[in-house]
């Protein structure tokens, strides 16, 4: 017979305890005959009856007190225990007490027991004691004395056993009666068990106690859908032998997007979010987000408005802040400090920085590129908290371009137009960076001869180098050198001496590179002679060694003579000195070039883009990277295709000239790629190109300290070509090259042919191509070139550069040039030229070319003047005004205007007619009279229209005036 359960619906575990139970039998709740097995048959009886509240029950009843020996068996049907451990028996009964039956003593009992037997199934209707296991023996606490059924409602006794742990599906239980007066009205067996409930968002299911009064059962909880168990504390709960859940442990709670309503988890509804679990509540999307749907762990950003990665959904929407307000900025030579206000808007954040990007720019503001590594920030370029920042190294006289960006936490996420604020900036002067690869020429007993590069940035021209000197832990000692190289004489032999190297331009010194340590050599022992020996044997030995020096130099002089006739070479070589050796004296052009150009590996050299047309091929720049060497950029002049033998000899004669020289301001060789095609001259890149050009791109827009600069670089290429012996012949702007330092270096090296290339040069009555405006008289005359017409086409490049690249006499014919200079007259000083200036320039250009100044002197005057800028300052009035009237047949007759109107606007210049009127200029007389103050007065403030006005005034003058004094 299967037991009835009673199952409550889930309950709160503290209200369990009455419902926990699981009835197995209760003999009451059947109507129809128990069928119960009793043994002997006239032992317990099933008799109907009514309860206590008078419904119909079943009862057995057993009262054989009379009779001696009772032995009555009633076994109850089989009951299945289910999952059940430990049971419980209730029984209700009542008993008769002995003493109120007369004659029942020693016979009457009053107690009886009760047994169980456990089996997996129905094991028959037979009866065996001894297969029963004794729970108890039953006394009742309460008998009753009359034989009257009806009063046993104030006499039932109610007694429980437990039996178990049980480990068979089910059991009997048995009633021995030994001679008690019994009516058993109730037989109830039931378990207990915790019934399922939903405790802490976990539900728990229906668990049967354990077997043993004290166990508790633990149970593992399963989280409601949409909940999760808490991290590291799942849900558990103890069920005790009561049927009770006891001890809650961890729980539930509701997953991101839902939150716990009652016992089970409902999702956020839209316009609400629950990032996590942790969070109990939904809560309203914060500002600047939304979402349109139910069970959001977020809400999305407007449009335009952003959450940074590490930004909470609990927090606003931000966007990237305007830009910074109030850019102000201070230039110290090459060092930029920029400060700004923070931007008006912050886009909602706190956490605003600020970033620098820095663009150096050329002359041509649109072309910019970004400064690269070597410029230096204080305290950073990006990540900045303050509102100020330090921009050093950055490149001397060069134009830059800083930007300031406010960014803040969804900057980056942003794809809106970045917003900054920007000023653009040109450096002053600065002092040159360090001199760090110095090379050990020569070392020698008493001397050491060291060579250097160029620091990486001049920054202005060099004009000098200290090479510090000591021994280790002495005083030092100084020499100087105009060129990258110099000894050092006068050492101790054997001794460890310590270099170090600075270049010096008009900014001062830079810092000294790195030591160098040296020792010099040990004296040869058979000559070694201390100073504190006898003079006698110094003379003596000074003698010998100065007889062997002779013989040595005759020998090699006699060796070198030798080899020149050999090679077709005539020019002498003294030693010591490096002298100009002309490739046209090489029988074999081949061997010119190997002797003085390094052969470049093809594959070392990358070929960018094009950059202008030579007379043997295309100009290209590109990059050179020599093994174990940082890549340099360079300009590669190639040979076009077809070329004959001729062409290929007069192209690399440039080369076989070019690397002969070492100069800072003379354009560098890098080498030849003569074995492969194209062939190539590779040349140090210079940024600017040509100095005529870049003069009138930048009309006006350097200072007559950077023009000098300029010029002092010039005649020191110059003066080093002229120490080598080597005449240059076609030196003018066009011939100069200027790099991204404006460091100016002489170039376009060649023979006869550089000049037939020049558009310049033209056939003179002596025969062969000149540059008729740039050379000096004697060479045109008698081609006398010499280092002195250098000097004077010197002085024409001086004109040029201090006129921002005007063409030297103007639009005068080659003839009327050489007549006029001839005649004696003489440029005039261009607009706002320092008087010492035009003064050098006339010294250039003395008929006499023994009176004109050598390069050295040259080099001085005008190192003189950059350290005494003063004696560069114009005085007002003194150079503005034209003084030459060179003569020139081929200038448009300006007589042939009638009025200021016209004239102004032939020249283009018809804007200013208006300011001409006012002022009362109503005739072409009256202009031609004007000084560049007048001009100026009219409110003419652009300097070029200032220089274009003047410069036709002054060929006005010329055509209209004469009596200026010329120059003999
Ligand atoms: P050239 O054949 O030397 O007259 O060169 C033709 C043009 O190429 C020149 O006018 C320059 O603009 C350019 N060029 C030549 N050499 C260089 C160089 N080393 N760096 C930059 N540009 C150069």
């Amino acid at each position: 017979m299967c037991g009835l359960s009673v199952k409550p619906s889930p309950v709160r575990f503290n209200h369990l305890l009455l419902l926990s139970l699981v009835i197995l039998l209760d003999s009451k709740a059947q109507q129809t005959e128990l069928e119960w097995i009793s043994y002997p048959p006239n032992g317990w009886e099933e008799i109907s009856g009514l309860d206590e509240n008078y419904t119909p029950i079943r009862t057995y009843q057993v009262c054989q007190v009379m009779e001696p020996n009772q032995n009555n068996w009633l076994r109850t049907n089989w009951i299945e225990k289910g999952n059940a451990q430990r049971i419980f028996v209730e029984l209700k009964f009542t008993l008769r007490d002995c003493n109120s039956l007369p004659g029942v003593v020693g016979t009457c009992k009053e107690t009886f027991n009760l047994y169980y037997q456990e089996t997996d199934s129905e094991v028959g209707r037979s009866l065996r004691e001894n297969q029963y296991v004794k729970i108890d023996t039953i006394a009742a606490d309460e008998s009753f004395t009359q034989g009257d059924l009806g009063e046993r409602k104030m006499k039932l006794n109610t007694e429980v056993r437990i039996i178990g742990p049980l480990s068979r599906r089910g059991f009997y239980l048995a009633f021995q009666d030994v001679g008690a007066c019994i009516a058993l009205v109730s037989v109830k067996v039931y378990y207990k068990k915790c019934w399922s409930i939903i405790e802490n968002l976990a539900t728990f299911p229906d668990t049967v106690t354990g077997s043993e009064f004290s166990s508790l059962v633990e149970v593992e909880g399963m989280c409601v859908s949409d909940a999760e168990e808490e991290a590291e504390n799942s849900p558990k709960m103890h069920c005790s032998a009561e049927g009770e859940w006891l001890v809650p442990i961890g729980k539930c709670i509701c997953k991101a997007g839902f939150h716990q309503k009652g016992d089970a988890c409902e999702p956020c509804g839209r316009g609400f979010y629950k990032s996590s679990s942790q969070d109990l509540q939904c809560s309203r999307c914060p500002a600047h987000s939304f979402n349109d749907r139910e069970g959001s762990w977020r809400c999305d950003c407007e449009d335009g408005y952003y959450r940074a990665l590490s930004d909470p959904p609990s927090v606003a929407c931000t966007r990237p802040p305007s830009a910074p307000q109030n850019l102000v900025y201070n230039i110290n030579q090459t060092t930029v400090s920029l400060e700004w206000s923070p931007p008006a808007d912050t886009g909602g954040r706190n956490d605003v920085t600020y970033r620098v990007i820095c663009r150096r720019c050329s002359w041509e503001p649109e072309e910019c590129v970004p400064c690269g590594p070597n410029v230096g920030y204080s305290p950073a370029q990006s990540g900045l908290v303050d509102t100020y920042v330090t921009i050093l190294d950055l490149l001397a006289h060069a134009n830059y371009t800083f930007e300031v960006e406010a960014v803040n936490g969804v900057s980056d996420l942003s794809r809106t137009q970045r917003l900054f604020a920007a000023v653009s900036i040109a450096t002053g002067q600065a002092a040159p960076s360090q001199v760090s690869e110095v090379i050990k020429e020569k070392v020698q007993q008493r001397s050491i001869q060291l060579s250097w590069q160029e620091p990486h940035q001049p920054n202005g021209v060099i004009t000098e180098y200290e090479i510090k000197y000591y021994e280790k832990d002495r005083i030092y000692s100084t020499v100087r050198s105009k060129s990258t190289s110099a000894t050092v004489n006068n050492l101790k032999p054997s001794t460890a001496y310590v270099f170090q190297i600075r270049a010096f331009t008009e900014a001062g010194y830079g810092t000294y590179g790195p030591r160098l340590e040296i020792t010099t050599k040990e004296e040869a022992t058979a000559a070694i002679v201390s100073s504190e020996q006898n003079p006698v044997i110094i003379i003596a030995v000074v003698a010998v060694a100065g007889t062997i020096i002779l013989v040595f130099m005759v020998f090699v002089c006699a060796c070198q003579l030798a080899f020149l006739s050999l090679t077709g070479l005539h020019i002498f070589k003294f030693p010591g000195t490096k002298t100009y050796i002309d490739p046209e004296t090489y029988e074999d052009p081949n061997r010119a070039v190997h002797q003085f150009a390094k052969e470049l590996d093809a594959s070392c050299i990358k070929i960018e883009r094009v950059i202008g047309a030579g007379e043997f091929g295309e100009v290209c720049s590109g990059r050179l990277k020599l093994p174990g060497k940082r890549d340099v950029s360079v300009a590669i002049k190639t040979l076009k295709v077809g070329y004959t033998e001729k062409q290929r000899r007069d192209f690399l004669c440039e080369a076989s000239i070019m690397g002969q020289f070492d100069h800072p301001n003379v354009v560098h060789l890098e080498g030849v790629v003569t074995r492969g095609k194209p062939v190539m001259i590779v040349i140090e890149y210079m940024e600017n190109g040509s100095l005529d050009g870049f003069l009138r791109k930048h009309d006006g827009q350097f200072t007559v300290i950077q023009l000098v600069g300029m010029l002092r670089g010039i005649a020191a290429g110059m003066r080093y070509l002229s120490d080598m012996g080597y005449v240059h012949r076609d030196l003018a702007a066009r011939n100069i090259l200027v790099n991204s330092n404006l460091v100016c270096k002489v170039s376009d090296f060649g023979l006869s042919r550089v000049i037939d290339d020049d558009p310049e040069a033209v056939y003179t009555t002596t025969g062969g191509k000149i540059p008729v405006r740039w050379t000096a008289p004697e060479a045109i005359q008698y081609r006398k070139f010499t280092s002195a017409s250098d000097v004077w086409s010197y002085g024409i490049v001086m004109w040029e550069v201090m006129s921002y690249g005007e063409r030297p006499y103007w639009d005068m014919s080659n003839q009327d040039v050489i007549k006029a200079i001839e005649e004696g007259y003489r440029l005039p000083a261009p607009m706002d030229c320092p008087p010492g200036l035009h003064q050098l320039m006339l010294d250039c250009w003395q008929k006499d070319r023994a009176e004109r100044p050598k390069f050295d002197q040259i080099v001085g005057i005008l190192d003189k003047m950059i350290r005494n800028p003063n004696t560069l300052k114009t005085p007002v009035g003194t150079c503005t005004r034209p003084i030459s009237p060179l003569l020139d047949q081929s200038t448009p007759d300006f007589t042939a205007f009638c009025t200021v109107g016209e004239w102004l606007e032939a020249i283009k210049m018809e804007r200013y007619r208006d300011n001409f009127t006012a002022a009362g200029y109503s005739s072409l007389e009256s202009v031609a009279r004007m000084s560049i103050e007048d001009v100026m007065s009219l409110g003419i403030t652009l300097v070029g229209h200032q220089k274009k006005i003047m410069s036709s005034i002054q060929t006005m003058r010329k055509q209209n005036f004469s009596g200026a004094v010329p120059r003999t």
